[in-house]
């Protein structure tokens, strides 16, 4: 029989592993569609409702991409709660707002107190007829926050030193996420066309001639709400860019430009067209995702010079995530990847259940098979391997739950 010290010690192993997954990448570049008002990522999609699911899909995994390279640890955002004086009817309060391009309308609009959760980045996303050859527009928001007094203006010592307190942390967490430089906010928005154009929504497969490729585009607006190219005095783009000769002079830029700055396009928040750099963690040659356009029945992921700049304006990056599901690393989701974890593992780029070899990551290796390296996209082919069964699962804390639940 297990004692209650034994079970303790083997949730702590648990705990210490979950906590360890978790500051892997800390960042969760969150997805808001309360202001995709033509429901463009559901049934009021204009190529229809499957597209529009498609279209949430493929917009969810760029999301998830930055979510997964993105290490950076911001605090969360909360309006405090009233401070009343001990010592008369006085009253102190707080509060903020997140400012941004409504998607739906294009005009600016504004939250008010709303609660941000530690680590998370909020992307308001939606559509509306952009004009001419725009695929999508981005850019990360703004902010202000405020104190009032109501009341008599009258605090002991001790208010005055708790309302300071207070302030100081607030304004911490809504000006900077508690970073001590580079950029760093609450979030942004992020459009996508809604005139003539045909649209390439499924990520997972390439888009043909004469589609736009919106995974692509998600990408790069979602890297634009992220901070990238934005203009303007003082921001953490602009110390880095040399309007004299329209370059960008940040030094991860450089290095990974062979140590010279990075011509930029006139509007000053692109790369130069056909500036090329090679898919971020591998050696695949390709067009950067932040040059100004696209070509239909492209699919551009994005590069290393685009993670330098990123670095550059005060991101912290890791390399890219394996591929999901490729528990060899060996840039496949393959028969490999399950005799793999028919052996117990160790597992590389699981998905389910992290550090625990189970069943779930059968699931998530079965509906990932024939994944490969640098793409995202998944073409399945020859038949997946089905499990012998549950008893060869090993390992882990999942096992230990089992056995408790089972005395
Ligand atoms: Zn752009």
């Amino acid at each position: 029989m297990p004692t209650l010290l034994s079970k303790s010690r083997s949730l702590l192993v648990c705990l210490i592993v979950l906590v360890w997954m978790a500051r892997a990448s800390a960042i969760n570049v969150y997805v808001d569609y309360t202001y995709d008002t033509s429901q463009f990522f559901g049934t009021g999609n204009p190529q229809g409702g499957a597209a529009g699911v498609q279209a949430k899909a493929a917009l969810e995994a760029a999301a998830n991409y930055f979510s997964a390279i993105l290490t950076d640890s911001f605090l969360a955002i909360q309006t405090p709660s009233p401070y009343p004086s001990s010592v008369s009817n006085g009253l102190v309060t707080w509060s903020w707002n997140e400012s941004f391009t409504n998607p739906a309308s294009g005009t600016m609009t504004s939250v008010i107190d709303a609660t941000v959760q530690a680590n998370q980045y909020v992307v308001y996303a939606g559509a509306r007829g952009l004009g001419g050859a725009t695929a999508g527009v981005g850019g990360s928001g703004g902010y202000n926050w405020s104190r009032t007094i109501s009341g008599e203006n009258t605090f002991s010592q001790s208010d005055i030193d708790n309302i300071h307190a207070i302030s100081d942390s607030f304004e911490n967490a809504v000006e900077t996420r508690g970073q001590t430089s580079g950029f760093s906010r609450w979030g942004g928005s992020i459009a996508f066309d809604t005139s003539d154009r045909t649209w390439h929504f499924n990520h997972t497969t390439a888009p043909l001639a004469s589609e736009s490729d919106f995974y692509s585009v998600a990408i790069h607006e979602l890297s634009h709400a992220l901070g990238f190219g934005q203009v303007g005095s003082g921001t953490a783009w602009n110390v880095y860019v040399n309007a004299g000769n329209s370059t960008f002079i940040g030094p991860y830029a450089r290095a990974a430009n062979g140590g010279a700055s990075v011509p930029l396009s006139t509007d000053l928040a692109h790369w130069a067209a056909g500036t090329t750099s090679t898919v971020y963690g591998s050696a695949t040659s390709q067009e950067a995702a932040m040059d100004p356009d696209i070509l239909n029945g492209t699919r551009k992921f994005f590069t290393t010079l685009d993670a330098a700049a990123m670095r550059d304006i005060g991101w912290e990056l890791t390399t890219p995530p394996g591929v999901p599901g490729d528990y060899n690393n060996n840039g496949a989701v393959d028969a490999a990847d399950y005799a793999l974890w028919r052996h117990g593992g160790p597992l590389a780029n699981e998905v389910a259940s992290l550090g625990i070899v189970n069943s779930a990551d059968f699931t998530a290796w079965r509906e990932r098979f024939g994944n490969l390296a640098g793409s995202g996209m998944g073409f399945a082919s020859g038949a997946v391997p089905e499990p012998a069964g549950a008893g060869m699962l090993v390992g882990g804390c999942w096992v230990l739950v089992r056995r408790w639940r089972r005395r």
